[in-house]
């Protein structure tokens, strides 16, 4: 081991664990490439401003879980705590927006961090995979992101998750229900900090885990007595083409998520084999968030999915991810001469798109076997000195142990006959 470990918080991404890592990127990703969203990729940091405005200046990972750094220059950045503030801004400056490309559709994959009490599931450095459809007020928006996530669930193979959804309502109806459930929270039994928060955020008081909070929220005001007609409509058209799409959800009338800038739907992904941590992936929409940050008024909708956490679900269901071997053949030298005769051939092979390891550091034959059995490659290559008088190498296969000669200049040709 050496002096060094990774920071609190934090884990390495290390084989073969990190293969079922890039499968879920991967299997998330795959549903958004192909349902019109394009790449889009935006820096680890930027102006603390973005994420202040952006999230909201009340917000967790505002007030205490952001990163926040002065660079030598004097300029205030942030190692960014979520996605859709980046995106946005990206789009905005890249000037996508324009009139008659709306909706801009896009997704990215990446790292985030906040500053939070680790713990099973809860990371200082996380990844996500993302998208946002953004400039559109569309019921099938929403139900298109709340499709895909499902899709990219199921197709990993997870069965235990739960789709929660709600309606936050929009700034005709919210500022009557935040005044309606601020007059109630006043008259309750809390302490100061969620007083506090009562005050700026009383939305997020209805979210707080504690029995205590809980017990005293009933009969507190529901926003969805207090939606307006249009987010009422709006909200049923969602639902309506969500189930006619075959996915099942919750109506969860007190979620409410972390993030200031959401409006009307809002939606949360749970597994529940995760203890605490249960929320695998959320989003919603954020048709206030553009103008936040100095933008024109562009209605948006968008998720994000832990990557983490969805293959921490996977383990809690018990479900291995069929990845392939990385490797297809190995071969395994024996002797100086057979040594650049076989290195050359496995860079023939990898140049003609097999997957193609060699065995390096001069084990022997019984070493050398055992890092080709390990490698898991189907066809493993031996050559002698003997072999290569005759022009020949071993080809074997692994799993029958079957071995037959093979002319060296055959190698490349009967490799790929054999895979195909
Ligand atoms: P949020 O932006 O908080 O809604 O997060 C979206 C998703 O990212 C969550 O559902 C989690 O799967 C994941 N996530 C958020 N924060 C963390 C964290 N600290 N550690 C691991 N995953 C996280």
């Amino acid at each position: 081991m050496s002096t060094f470990q990774a920071p609190k918080g934090t884990y390495d991404l290390l084989p073969p664990r990190s293969a079922t890592f890039l499968a879920v990127r991967e299997a998330i990703a795959a549903p958004l490439r192909n349902s019109g969203y394009g790449y889009v990729e935006t820096p680890g940091f930027e102006n603390v401003e973005l994420f202040s405005r952006g999230v909201g200046e009340s917000t967790d990972i505002v007030t205490k879980e952001m990163y926040t750094l002065t660079t030598k220059g004097g300029d205030q950045l942030a190692l960014r705590p979520e996605g859709t503030a980046s995106v946005l801004r990206a789009a905005l400056q890249g000037n996508l927006h324009k009139a008659g490309l709306l909706p801009v559709k896009l997704w990215y994959s990446g790292s985030y961090y906040r500053y939070e009490r680790a713990q099973a599931g809860r990371y200082r450095h996380f990844s996500q995979v993302g998208a946002e459809a953004i400039g559109a007020e569309d019921p099938a928006l929403d139900a298109e992101l709340i499709i895909l996530a499902d899709q990219a669930y199921r197709t990993l193979g997870l069965r235990n998750f739960r789709i929660l959804l709600n309606s936050l309502g929009d700034k005709e109806c919210r500022p009557v229900y935040r005044e309606a459930l601020q007059a109630f929270l006043r008259g309750l039994d809390l302490d100061e900090e969620t007083v506090r928060r009562a005050e700026i955020n009383p939305l997020r008081v209805l979210d707080d885990k504690r029995e205590s909070v809980q017990e005293q929220l009933t009969g507190a005001p529901m926003l969805r007595d207090y939606l307006c007609d249009a987010c009422k409509a709006y909200h049923e058209e969602v639902r309506a083409l969500v189930t006619a799409a075959g996915v099942a959800f919750e109506d969860d009338e007190k979620l409410v998520r972390g993030l200031d800038y959401y409006t009307r739907t809002t939606f949360e992904f749970v597994h529940d084999g995760l203890g605490s941590q249960s929320a695998v992936g959320g989003g919603g929409r954020y048709d206030g968030l553009s103008e936040m940050i100095g933008g024109p008024a562009l209605p948006s909708v968008g998720w994000a999915l832990g990557v983490d956490r969805t293959v921490l679900a996977l383990e809690a269901e018990g479900v291995a991810l069929d990845i392939p071997a990385a490797t297809s053949v190995f071969a395994v030298a024996l002797g100086e001469e057979a040594r650049r005769v076989l290195f050359g051939k496995v860079t023939e092979l990898r140049r003609a798109g097999v997957a193609a390891d060699f065995g390096y550091g001069g084990k022997g034959l019984k070493g050398a076997m055992k890092d080709a059995n390990r490698s898991g490659a189907r066809f493993a290559v031996v050559a002698g000195e003997r072999d290569l008088a005759e022009g020949v190498v071993q080809f074997k296969d692994m799993a029958s142990g079957e071995q037959t000669a093979v002319p060296l200049a055959e190698l490349v040709d009967t490799v790929r006959a054999r895979l195909a």
